[in-house]
């Protein structure tokens, strides 16, 4: 496949247990003391007086895929575990988390209501196939890479992982996702790569075929917690935090238009299409990643039928 336009993110490290949301032990008395009362005329009133509207809660599916993001939302007040990790819930009860490219057939999720009470979730996994993409004529020095350019591939990952780490308030995770460019599908997520015939990671993200200096647009608000124009696998690399541990990453940029602690609204143009790094043509690569699990972007907004390979 010489000439296919991709390229490669390897693995980072990095995990972060979030704390309770400041706040929602407020909201949790009200809500215990307005149903002792038994009188949701008064527990309306408090929470309108705390300036909180009451979200209905988003239950949980039965059923997710490999690669998805989840969203879904609870009682405000209440808290949430997937495995060991407590969730970050938001002032409405929203919370998210995602599941892995490689995650076993189910997955637990503990939920501690506001009446103390616990409930455990079993959410069943749907396996995928993953594809073998072969990859050739890239660079030798990007497949195999000397000591020193190996060590400074692993200082770059680390700080990109320490990025990707971050657990903020912000809600950018919660919108309806926009594609961040316009294009054909040209790599796609999870699939195992080959380069130059030798076995690579997993494609991290999806690519998005365009021609340099196409301009790329926020997918969701949220802050910029990385910029670098010169990463030696990456290229041009930002990253966007989208709140709850939810990132994306745009990959081979030939431009950045964002310094990092910029807020982004969705749409904002943050950088241009490139082919910086290890990619054998202009293309952009999009990662969305839940803390150091990569998740599929595809599963967050599908492809317009125009733009189906
Ligand atoms: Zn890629």
């Amino acid at each position: 496949m010489k000439g296919y336009a991709v390229c490669r993110r390897a693995a980072g490290l990095g995990t972060h247990a979030p704390s309770a949301e400041p706040g929602v032990a407020a909201v949790t008395k009200q809500l215990a003391h307005g149903r002792q009362r038994g009188s949701w005329a008064l527990l309306a009133a408090m929470v309108l007086s705390a300036g909180i509207v009451p979200a209905l809660a988003t239950p949980l599916p039965d059923r997710a895929t490999q690669g998805q993001l989840v969203v879904a939302s609870v009682q405000p007040g209440e808290q949430v575990w997937v495995g060991n990790r407590a969730l970050r819930v938001d002032a409405d009860g929203r919370y998210v988390f995602g599941i892995a490219r490689d995650a076993a057939s189910a997955i637990t999720v503990r939920i501690r209501h506001v009446d103390g009470h616990t409930s455990t979730h079993r959410l069943r996994v749907t396996p995928r196939d993953w594809p073998i993409e072969r990859v050739d004529g890239v660079p030798p020095r990007t497949v195999d890479p000397p000591p020193d350019i190996a060590a400074r591939i692993a200082r770059e990952q680390s700080r990109v992982a320490e990025a990707r780490s971050l657990d903020s308030a912000l809600d950018g995770f919660g919108q309806s996702f926009i594609w961040p460019v316009s294009g054909r599908i040209s790599g796609r997520f999870g699939s195992e790569r080959r380069y130059n015939g030798k076995h690579g990671s997993p494609h991290s993200g999806m690519d998005i075929a365009a021609p340099a200096g196409t301009p790329v647009r926020a997918p969701a608000s949220g802050r910029v917690i990385f910029a670098d124009r010169d990463l030696y696998l990456t290229g041009g690399t930002l990253v966007i935090d989208h709140g709850h541990g939810v990132s994306s990453v745009f990959l081979h940029l030939s431009r950045l238009d964002v310094a990092v602690g910029d807020r982004i609204d969705q749409g904002q143009v943050i950088a241009a299409v490139g082919a910086t790094g290890r990619a054998s043509g202009p293309h952009l690569h999009w990662g969305m990643n839940w803390f150091d699990t990569r998740l599929d972007p595809l599963l967050v907004v599908p492809a317009p039928a125009t733009h189906r390979p």
